[in-house]
């Protein structure tokens, strides 16, 4: 009997935490962070007890085999290394919801990701840009590859989202096949590699699949029959930038999403075509370097802060920018926004392209937007998101046709449906659905 456990991230966008358990193994995904409303960036973390302050909060899963000795007897839990079974991780992609806890696992359990997701994760780390420490026992599969623990065996397979290695798997035990779609869109430079997910996990026992983009209108998916209209595609975006060197003369500003590789070297040649140099901040210009080494890797010394680059990124002045601004754009992270400041008079516009502030639910998006308005540099937004539309939802439930769907990380995954499967269930926080002979029930 295999018996898949629901502890978290059901019904809303963040914090995933499931475990499918065999009589050998337990395989766990994801293990990010739970977008909470009472954690504040303002109260200071405590070191000494930031495992048992996660969890407690509701950040993190109160789970028994996964946390150190300490923090896990501080919670009445039981650490990791005392059970027979083979216990493990797969992390589907390097959004902070998915992975931003890796730094709390106990040091020696296993986790793994695509080979493209920990070559990621490793310069994440390098350039500080995680909440704590690594993770170290990591280990990176190439797309398509399986691995077996026990008797549990995943295969990762790629999969379109708004950052650079992701993958959702396909895990078979021995009572029966378990798809776990990650995050997902077709509207990246990859839509291929999604249809090819579904193809590949056609007729699978148990499908669990995100609902980020039913979660805040009403929609009816079972009428869906066309793809709605006006998706864009990063291809758009592409075209979309290469008129806005065109239209304007001054300096474009960039705030696009940094572990989204691909589009900054898809951009970099989109500006070069047109005359201008990309210009970064050194850990963007890493994460680019990392899998584009022959790109032209351009900093900005003024959003340097102090890190030295390595000798064949070219580095540009503020002097550079302000002779030639109709030959520069400037990627500004929202951290670095008072560079802005000294070129303010240069600025053509400014493209909010899925970086940090990401929405108007979040307080410095209001703060980013009064300061523009205020310096007077026309805002843009020109965003994507990384999950698919209603239709591509249905369309992947459609071609997969599990016996049993099961929508989470959404905060209406009751909306996800299609009369292609064989049943839905909707658990609870803490509820167990087991599976036997590749059919599933709710444990009661
Ligand atoms: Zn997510
Ligand atoms: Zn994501």
């Amino acid at each position: 009997m295999t018996r898949i456990t629901f502890y978290k991230g059901l019904k809303e966008i963040g914090g995933t935490f499931v475990a499918v358990e065999t009589e050998k193994a337990v395989c766990m995904f994801d293990f990010g962070f739970s977008v909470s409303g009472r954690c504040d960036d303002a109260v200071r973390l405590r070191p000494d007890s930031l495992v048992e302050d996660y969890v407690r909060i509701g950040m993190l899963p109160a789970a028994d085999g996964i946390y150190a000795e300490k923090p896990a007897a501080h919670l009445g839990l039981k650490p990791y290394g005392q059970s027979e079974k083979e216990r493990f991780f797969f992390i589907s992609h390097m959004h902070i919801d998915h992975m931003g806890g890796l730094g709390m696992l106990d040091d020696g359990m296993p986790v793994y990701m695509s080979e493209d997701s920990l070559r990621l994760y490793r310069r994440l780390c390098a350039m500080g840009d995680i909440q704590q420490r690594g993770h170290e026992r990591c280990v990176g599969i190439p797309y398509g590859q399986s691995f077996t623990r026990g008797d549990i065996t995943v295969q990762v397979l790629r999969i379109d989202h708004d950052v650079t290695g992701a993958s959702g798997a396909l895990i078979t035990t021995p009572d029966g096949t378990v798809v776990y779609t990650g995050d997902y869109r077709f509207h990246g430079f990859y839509p291929g590699a999604s249809k090819a997910f579904g193809e590949t996990c056609r007729g699978a026992d148990v499908m669990i699949t995100e609902g980020v983009s039913v979660s805040f209108d009403d929609v009816d998916m079972l009428s869906l029959t066309e793809p709605e209209e006006g998706i864009r595609t990063e291809e758009m975006l592409q075209q979309e930038m290469a008129q806005a060197c065109q239209e304007n003369d001054g300096l474009l500003v960039i705030n696009p999403y940094n572990r989204n590789v691909d589009r900054i070297h898809r951009l970099i040649g989109t500006f070069e075509a047109e005359g201008r140099t990309l210009v970064m901040d050194p850990v963007q210009a890493d994460y680019v370097a990392e899998f584009y080494p022959d790109d032209d890797i351009c900093v900005y010394e003024k959003t340097m802060n102090g890190r030295s680059v390595p000798e064949w990124f070219k580095v540009v002045t503020l002097e550079d920018i302000r002779e030639n601004p109709g030959k520069y754009v400037l990627q500004l992270d929202y951290q670095d926004q008072y560079a802005i400041l000294d070129l303010k008079d240069v600025v053509s516009r400014y493209y909010h392209m899925d970086g940090a502030p990401l929405g108007s639910y979040e307080e410095s998006y209001h703060k980013m937007t009064a300061l523009l308005e205020y310096l007077g540099v026309p805002y843009q937004y020109c965003g994507l998101g990384g999950h698919s539309r209603p239709y591509y939802l249905k369309l992947m439930v459609d071609t997969i046709k599990p016996k049993t769907l099961i929508p989470l990380h959404s905060f209406r995954p009751e909306q996800v449906n299609s009369d292609q499967i064989g049943q839905r269930i909707l658990p609870e926080e803490g509820q167990t659905v087991v599976l036997e002979y590749g059919e599933c029930r709710l444990e009661v």
